[in-house]
């Protein structure tokens, strides 16, 4: 009889027996999906506007889902930062 805590995603408050954990600076999020991880945890592309779930490129406290958004924008120093150390 596995009594398990009653996991209710974050975004949309379903209670799914297949909701998952993400630990995220120090914080533990529940979700019952991908998309509703996205939906919390994506940062937005301030240029195009679409949600960051790649590497993404952070220029000061902004977030662009790619170098080329970055440089639109004015941040002529971005580059792509995927294989460089963390
Ligand atoms: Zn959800
Ligand atoms: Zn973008």
């Amino acid at each position: 009889m596995g009594e398990r805590p009653l996991a209710r995603c974050e975004t949309c408050g379903n209670d799914y027996d297949m909701a998952f954990e993400i630990r995220a600076q120090g914080a533990t999020h529940v979700f019952d999906s991908f998309e509703c991880a996205i939906q919390r945890m994506a940062p937005v592309c301030e240029h195009c506007g679409c949600r960051v779930i790649g590497h993404g490129v952070q220029a000061g406290d902004r977030w662009y889902c790619c170098a080329h958004c970055a440089r639109e924008e004015g941040a002529d120093q971005i580059v792509d930062r995927v294989g460089a150390p963390a």
